[in-house]
């Protein structure tokens, strides 16, 4: 028997690799409640990572909402009305009326019959999933999906087929192949390290063709697209604000759609939404759901509030337009970095290997720019990357300095 601490090979050879993660201390480099007018550009991007300033272009933060004054406000008058913890699981006693209302917001705002919240988005995925489907039958999963999609695939204990990255025609095949019960199509709708917008509407077709479900994992979509934020169903005029729209309707019946809270709504939770069936379903099966302590009020609250300033102030995400404009003009790449196109927050830059991809994030450190570096088993070996964020919260000199301080690395 080796006599050597717990691990520690296995970490020395993940420090040889460059994959080791280390977590760094964060918080707002000023108190968000104390911002005097002229601080106003530090509320959302600039924080205190591991004692130095910086500014960040790290977080999924997209609509600058995490330090918003409405949401600290709602959560603090939450906590003054419920107290600061739920108590209990949903069915037990932790469903108070800001959840209810919560969910009756996030169904009509997505425009489908219902809505269930839950306390994580993988939370949500992986107690879903295995509520859904089970041995016997097939899950059909995209290359690029999250890990807790993944996950929840495994927990289910169907046949799980991993389909290349958007490819309908292999899906098409590996459905009409499928012999299972139940055949269940999992994608991301934004992809969480490439930015791209999953076809709904072709997925949905093809899912009507081979009588399967869809599951979408909108967490990086919800808020940033659509007129109103709804999402990626509004960005494909699925469904949103307005409900179902024509053509749809009666189509949605196979439609599974999630969405996060902790992203662009900035604060924490997910929610899946549905037929009225499938969300009693969930409450009686999703494991996830009913053996885990419901969110407190406080967060429900400022979810609740998030949502306001999503649909009222459509100038945030105007804004992100125009910061991601102004990423992508403004950029001079080296020949081989490569700017994945993305129509959404997440403008990632491929750079290819751990150590380049680690030596690039160091030198904008140095530059006093926070921009993650993302390695595999993240993403696939060789695509090392910095996943640039964008957020609202962004001035057009934020993005400037990052564009210069890039243009400078070598
Ligand atoms: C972040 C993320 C999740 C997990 O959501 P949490 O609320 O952070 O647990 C799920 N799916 C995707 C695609 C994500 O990016």
């Amino acid at each position: 028997m080796s006599s050597s601490p717990l691990f520690a090979p296995e970490l020395a050879e993940l420090a040889q690799a460059h994959l080791l993660r280390q977590r760094r201390e964060v918080s707002p480099l000023l108190p968000p409640a104390d911002l005097l007018p002229d601080q106003e550009h530090v509320r959302g991007t600039t924080y205190l990572i591991n004692g130095q300033s910086r500014l960040s272009f790290g977080s999924n933060d997209y609509l600058g909402l995490s330090q918003h004054p409405a949401l600290i406000l709602a959560a603090q008058q939450a906590a003054a009305r419920y107290g600061v913890g739920a108590t209990a699981s949903p069915s037990v006693c932790g469903h108070s009326p800001s959840h209810e209302a919560l969910e009756l917001e996030l169904a009509a705002m997505v425009g489908l019959p219902r809505a269930v919240s839950f306390v994580s988005g993988y939370m949500a995925n992986v107690g879903v999933i295995p509520a859904l489907v089970g041995r016997g039958d097939a899950v059909f999963s995209d290359a690029l999906n999250h890990a807790c999609l993944i996950d929840g695939a495994r927990l289910s204990r169907a046949d799980v087929q991993v389909v290349p990255h958007g490819d309908l025609a292999a899906l098409d095949a590996a459905l009409q192949a499928s012999t299972a019960r139940r055949k269940l199509v999992l994608t991301d709708a934004v992809f969480s390290m490439d930015g791209n917008i999953a076809d709904i509407p072709a997925l949905l077709a093809l899912c009507e063709r081979h009588d399967a479900w869809l599951m979408v994992d909108d967490a990086h979509g919800f808020g940033v697209l659509g007129e109103h934020g709804e999402g990626t169903l509004a960005h494909w005029g699925i469904a949103g604000r307005g409900g179902i729209q024509p053509g749809w309707q009666g189509r949605l019946h196979r439609l599974i759609y999630m969405a996060t809270l902790g992203k662009a709504a900035g604060v924490a939770g997910a929610f899946v939404a549905g037929e009225p069936t499938l969300v009693d379903w969930l409450v009686q099966r999703a494991r996830t759901y009913m053996f885990a302590t419901a969110a407190p009020a406080m967060l429900t609250e400022a979810v609740r509030a998030g949502l306001r300033v999503i649909q009222e102030e459509g100038g945030r995400r105007e804004h992100l337009a125009q910061l991601r404009h102004r990423l992508r003009t403004g950029l001079k790449l080296q020949p081989a970095w490569r700017l994945l196109p993305s129509e959404t927050a997440i403008q990632p830059l491929i750079i290819g290997s751990n150590a380049d991809a680690l030596a690039v994030m160091d030198h904008l450190d140095r530059q006093g720019l926070w921009v993650p570096a993302i390695r595999p088993p993240t993403v696939p070996s060789g695509t090392a990357r910095l996943r640039i964020s964008l957020s609202a919260a962004h001035t057009l000199e934020h993005v400037d300095a990052l564009c210069k301080a890039l243009s400078e690395a070598v």
